[in-house]
């Protein structure tokens, strides 16, 4: 392998003479860009793509996959862009190598098992087109028969790589022979003494066995024979590895593990598959309980035989394999197997609708059903539409549903990851948190330890996890904080009537929380931070229980409304931009009116007021001034953006009052802070909803602080 000449004869047997002069002009592209390049072996780097090209010529694959296989290294290693690809050979080719050098360029680092299937899944969801794995394997199994000129470190974790991945992978899209000859290879270079001693073991145990096999073999021929059916038997030899991984996972002998004397019987059709099983069950006596019949029901790799197990002549077990010829060769070369049996005319073969029923099947994939549709299309198909695959920083990979963002991942990884997560960064690049992930993305949150869930999360977010995470946390920072505003209001309240809360006897609370059904004190501070109740009422109701004397001298005293014309008296503060519809406090400052905060104004908050400054104010309906409020907004940095968002303001009723904008992540997006005048927080709202509309709007909050 790896001469031209060969290739050629191959091709021309099965190609077209205008596809075999499509492949030249790739090969000479080809051996043009790998010139100079050489394998470890000292080969010419063409050498290898040539001898790609020939294994898939093996199963008469198509002349696109055969391009893209001479071309398959030539995206990553030389200056050939997808683009010449492309202009060259057309859409198809170029993305059959794109998705090959995509494959390329993910490695595989975890031990695990269950990381393994993700890792597979991974592969097989990237390809979208069953001929880049198959251009994948055949690239792989030619790099694992040339390992020897490869360093020892790296033969190791190439042997282990195809073990663990392309092996599995192999077998799954039923292609035997590869299947086998990859682990095979793994076995020697992974564990080089076993395989050593095992395969002498195995040549020694053969050659014993030569005369017993070729007894029943022609015992088997000849009572056949005399029985009118037209057979080919083959004694089965089991591939080393699946020798090694039977006695060690069965804890068999060597002996025990072969001596089992195999055989496939290949005859014309599935009735003489039938008549055939009759005959040797007359021959020798069926095994109880082993019979199956894969024909009536096939495996779901579409795999179909009859198989039995016998009693031999010389008290060894025969299994034995019945199948047709088509059935064999579906065994052999699996999803390749349908180009082996492409037809002169373009129809559809009986065949190449049984792979394709099997590859649904098999891969799960979406069905787009019409029977007029291209065989060719079916391979062109999500593998695995529901999920999508990423890594961790550590390597580690994480299937989420398709949709999911990084703050998805965020809590997948872990609930304060999420809880706590700022910015992401995508294969190394700073981007929004609300950027949808893609198969193969290496995923690294950034968490802030102040950081806290952002409600607009639940505009995007994909994973039941990630919801019902924010919305517990939600929850709760709003009962604690609801809390924290009864607790004030109920102090003013009670600072009103000369008490306090820390003047209420224990008792009187225990009474007043049976009284009013509510489950803890906690229950009524929050009801008065959330106006569920009032605070007067329920300083009130307090005393009351303690001392009724003491209720009746309560004045009443709701809430001060405030209406915006109050002048100088009353102050927006400027920390949290409070607006019509926002719960708010009045803070009573030192001899300049009174302020009007947020009810969760960080500021506030942190100032830690003397309750008796604390006023219960609330906002009155008649309330027509216009208010300020900051709202920030990234954006994807495209020309125009700013004169867009602005004339969407405009067009809200609102007016812009100030505006900066600073580039983020080296020009990608920018960040814009605006200073809006709205009515209120409906007002607010619906511009919010306008903006989001511009596609360049990544997302927008209102700011605090
Ligand atoms: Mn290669």
């Amino acid at each position: 392998m790896g001469h031209l000449g060969e290739l050629q004869q191959a091709l021309a047997t099965y190609l077209k003479p205008a596809d075999l002069a499509r492949i030249e002009a790739a090969y000479e592209l080809a051996e043009e860009a790998h010139r100079g390049q050489f394998r470890k072996s000292g080969d010419p780097y063409i050498s290898h793509p040539i001898a790609v090209a020939s294994i898939l010529s093996q199963w008469q694959l198509d002349a696109q996959t055969l391009i893209a296989a001479l071309l398959h290294d030539v995206v990553e290693d030389t200056n050939v862009s997808k683009a010449d690809i492309t202009e060259r050979f057309g859409r198809q080719v170029a993305d059959l190598v794109d998705g090959v050098s995509k494959l390329d360029r993910i490695e595989f680092q975890s031990q695990q098992e269950a990381q393994a299937e993700n890792f597979r899944k991974m592969l097989l969801a990237m390809a979208r087109d069953v001929r880049v794995i198959l251009i994948k394997l055949a690239d792989r199994l030619h790099n694992m028969r040339t390992l020897d000129a490869v360093p020892a470190n790296k033969r190791r974790r190439i042997a282990r790589e195809t073990l663990e991945i392309y092996a599995p992978i192999a077998n799954r899209l039923g292609l035997n022979s590869i299947y086998q000859e990859l682990e095979d290879l793994s076995f020697q270079y992974l564990y080089p003494s076993r395989c050593r001693v095992l395969s002498k073991a195995v040549a020694a145990a053969r050659g014993n066995r030569r005369e017993v096999v070729s007894k029943v073999r022609v015992a088997i021929e000849k009572r056949l024979r005399e029985s009118g059916i037209i057979a080919q038997v083959q004694g089965r030899q089991k591939h080393l590895y699946s020798i090694y991984t039977k006695m060690r996972e069965k804890h068999l002998t060597f002996g025990q593990v072969l001596d089992v004397y195999g055989f496939r019987i290949v005859v014309k059709d599935v009735t003489a598959c039938y008549i055939a099983l009759g005959v040797l069950h007359g021959l020798y006596k069926p095994i109880p309980g082993k019979f199956k019949d894969y024909i009536a029901i096939p495996k779901a790799n579409g795999y179909q035989s009859l198989h039995t197990h016998l009693f031999g002549p010389f008290g060894s077990p025969i299994e034995i394999q019945i199948r047709t010829q088509e059935m064999h060769k579906i065994a052999e070369a699996g999803v390749a197997s349908h180009w082996l049996y492409k037809s002169s005319d373009d129809s559809i073969t009986e065949l190449q609708k049984k792979t394709h029923q099997w590859l649904q099947s098999l891969l799960e994939m979406q069905s787009e059903s019409g029977d007029s549709v291209e065989f060719l299309e079916h391979l062109k198909v999500d593998l695995f539409p529901d999920e999508v695959y990423v890594f961790t920083p550590k390597g580690k990979i994480m299937a989420l549903p398709r949709g999911a963002t990084a703050v998805d991942f965020a809590y997948a990884v872990h609930t304060d990851v999420g809880n706590r997560c700022v910015a992401v960064k995508i294969n190394q690049e700073l981007m929004p948190l609300r950027m949808a992930l893609k198969n193969g993305d290496r995923v690294e949150v950034i968490t802030a330890s102040h950081a806290k869930p952002n409600p607009l999360w639940l505009n995007f977010v994909a994973t039941a996890k990630a919801r019902s995470h924010i919305r517990h946390f939600l929850k709760t920072m709003h009962f604690e904080e609801s809390v924290q505003l009864g607790e004030r209001l109920l102090n003013q309240a009670l600072a009103a009537l000369k008490s306090s809360i820390s003047a209420v006897p224990e008792q009187q609370w225990t009474t007043l929380v049976r009284d009013s059904n509510a489950r803890s004190r906690q229950e009524i501070l929050s009801d008065i931070g959330l106006g569920k109740r009032h605070g007067a009422v329920v300083a009130r109701q307090l005393l009351a229980v303690g001392d009724p004397a003491a209720a009746g001298e309560l004045t009443s005293m709701g809430p001060v409304m405030i209406r915006g014309s109050e002048g100088m008296a009353v102050q927006f503060s400027k920390c949290c931009h409070p607006i019509p519809g926002d719960r708010i406090v009045g803070l009573i400052s030192k001899g300049q009116g009174m302020d009007i905060h947020t009810h969760d104004c960080p500021l506030l908050a942190k100032s830690h007021p003397e309750p008796d400054r604390v006023l219960d104010v609330e906002w009155d309906n008649e309330m027509k001034k216009l208010h300020d409020v900051n709202v920030r907004i990234i954006v994807a940095n495209e020309r125009g953006v700013l004169a867009q968002v602005a004339a969407r303001i405009a067009e809200s009723e609102s007016n812009i009052q100030n505006v900066t904008v600073e580039p983020q992540d080296g020009g990608k997006y920018a960040i814009m802070q605006f200073t809006l005048q709205v009515t209120n927080r409906q007002h607010l709202a619906r511009i919010m909803i306008e903006l989001r509309r511009i596609p360049e709007v990544v997302r927008i909050t209102r700011m605090r602080n």
